[in-house]
C-alpha cells in the first residue's frame, strides 16, 4: 500500500532528525498533505501507528494537515484555492491554469523528548 511505504520513509527522516538531535523519543509529528498529493489521511494515520510501535515515534502523535488545491490562472489572473479538486480556474472556468500547491506531502514540525 503506498500510505505504508510513505510512512515507513516519514518515520525514518523523523528518526534521523531525532537522533541527530540527540533526543530520546519524538512526541509529535505534524504533517502537511497536499489534496493532490494522493494520500489518504486515514489511511496515513492507521500506517503511522502500526509502524510507529517500534521505535522513536512509538509515544509519537501524528498531526495532520491538508492542503487545498492552490492554482493560477493564466486567462484571468486568478490566484488562489481551487474548487475542489478540480484543475479549473474556479473564477472563469479556463483550463488553462498551473497548480501552485496542494501536491506535495511535507513533514511541518517535530517534537522531541529527552533533549540534552
Ligand atoms: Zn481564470
Amino acid at each position: 500500500m503506498h500510505e505504508f511505504s510513505i510512512v515507513q520513509a516519514l518515520i525514518e527522516s523523523c528518526e534521523n532528525h531525532a537522533q541527530s538531535q540527540q533526543a530520546s523519543a519524538i512526541s509529535r509529528v505534524k504533517i502537511r498533505i497536499g489534496a493532490l498529493s494522493g494520500v489518504e489521511p486515514s489511511l496515513l494515520a492507521t500506517a503511522f501507528d502500526t509502524f510507529k510501535l517500534e521505535g522513536m515515534c512509538r509515544e509519537a502523535v501524528l498531526e495532520m494537515e491538508i492542503e487545498p488545491l492552490m492554482l493560477s490562472c493564466n486567462e484571468c489572473g486568478f490566484e488562489g484555492e481551487a474548487n475542489g479538486l478540480s484543475v479549473l480556474c474556479p473564477h472563469c472556468h479556463s483550463p488553462f491554469t498551473r497548480v501552485t500547491g496542494g501536491e506535495e506531502m511535507l513533514l511541518l514540525q517535530l517534537e522531541l523528548e529527552g533533549n540534552t
